[in-house]
């Protein structure tokens, strides 16, 4: 994973105001992870495949997943 950027003072989906950073990655098929990390430990996870079609993903702190979608290209 390389990163791409990080922020500060955003708000987490587990609703703490917390510093992060972002990374992007890219594999031999040409699917794109984008990933942030938030400090407080929540994680945002997104993967875009070559047909359009996206799946996100993301955790709070404790564990808790808050959202878990595929969104397909129209
Ligand atoms: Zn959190």
């Amino acid at each position: 994973m390389n990163a791409i950027g990080s922020f500060k003072a955003q708000k987490a989906p587990g609703g703490r105001l917390v510093d992060g950073v972002e990374y992007e990655d890219r594999d031999e098929e040409c699917v794109v992870t984008q990933e942030i990390v938030y400090g407080c430990g929540c994680q945002s996870i997104q993967h875009e495949y070559h047909d359009g079609t996206v799946s996100r993903r993301i955790v709070r702190h404790d564990g808790r997943v808050l959202v878990d979608e595929m969104l397909w290209a129209e």
